[in-house]
């Protein structure tokens, strides 16, 4: 069973929720899909780890054989590439690896080279395989790496909790792709209805069963709750805001496993989700 856990926005408990979710499963994958700031690996601390390296073509000319005609340039979609009048610029970091420049070069002036964006991360915490990708400082296109995750869950059995990354742009989409249900994670505010309006609809495209959670709830209005209760959306789990819980997380810690409170409300959710998700397949 694969669960997502998704949030229209970073900080609103996404990682909280996935990596209790792992940990209360006992046997289970998680995999940290946030990978410009994955942090899921500093609440496991998982041992034993294997690095793997991911690699993306760029294209490379050969000034002698260019004559300038400029069709790779007016091929790229993406402005990967501009001609100076003397020299093909090449910007290796918007370029989205296509192709399309070496096919239409008349001049076979073009070549493909390989270059490292990030990587992907495997270690063990307890029964919990630990699978983080991280996109290198500076890299503006993170797809490959989750696309090299996602070749990941497609191979593992039991319990998979996908942490996404925040919002709901191309880079959610590639993270969800795989999952059997979608759980949605919000907070208790005006800005957290708009981001929880923005990932209700992604589940709708993707046509996935969904549930939310609710964190930081206090007893003031929740906007968030409201909308739920207006679009007869299933509530899963209510997350207090709460100083115990704050602390574990700031100082590394699993909630499941340091609190009989959270051990209880973490272990309810999983249940329910895998309930909810059995029920909709
Ligand atoms: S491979 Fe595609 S994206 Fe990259 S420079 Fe060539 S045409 Fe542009
Ligand atoms: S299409 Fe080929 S020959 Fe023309 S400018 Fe680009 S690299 Fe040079």
């Amino acid at each position: 069973m694969k669960i997502a856990v998704l949030s229209g926005k970073g900080g609103t408990g996404k990682t909280l929720v996935s990596v209790n979710l792992a940990a209360a499963a006992g046997k289970a994958s998680y995999l940290d899909c946030d990978v410009e700031e994955p942090n899921g690996h500093l609440f496991f601390k998982p041992e034993g780890i294997e690095t793997r390296q991911v690699k993306v073509p760029v294209p490379r000319v050969d000034k002698e054989l260019c004559d300038g005609c400029r069709k790779c340039v007016d091929c790229c979609t993406f402005n990967a590439l501009a001609h100076t009048g003397k020299e093909l610029m090449i910007l290796d970091r918007i370029c989205h690896s296509c192709g399309g420049c070496v096919l239409v070069c008349p001049q076979k002036a073009l070549s493909e080279e390989y270059r490292v964006i990030g990587r992907v991360e495997r270690g063990l915490w307890q029964d919990v395989e630990v699978h983080t990708g991280i996109l290198n400082t500076g890299e503006a296109i993170s797809t490959p790496i989750l696309e090299d995750l996602m070749n990941q869950v497609r191979g593992l059995d039991g319990i998979v909790i996908i942490d996404a990354p925040p919002g709901s742009a191309c880079n959610v989409m590639e993270s969800i792709k795989e999952a059997d249900y979608l759980l949605l994670v919000a907070e208790p505010s005006i800005f957290g209805l708009h981001n929880l309006e923005m990932v209700h609809e992604l589940a709708q495209v993707f046509d996935k069963p969904f549930g939310v959670v609710l964190n930081k709830v206090t007893e003031q209005f929740n906007p968030s709750e409201q909308y739920c209760l207006d679009k007869k959306l299933r509530i899963l789990a209510k997350i207090p805001f709460d100083f115990e819980l704050g602390e574990i997380s700031s100082n590394g810690g699993i909630a499941y496993n340091e609190s009989p409170r959270f051990r209880l409300l973490f272990g309810d959710l999983l249940k329910e989700v895998l309930d909810e998700a059995a029920a909709n397949s």
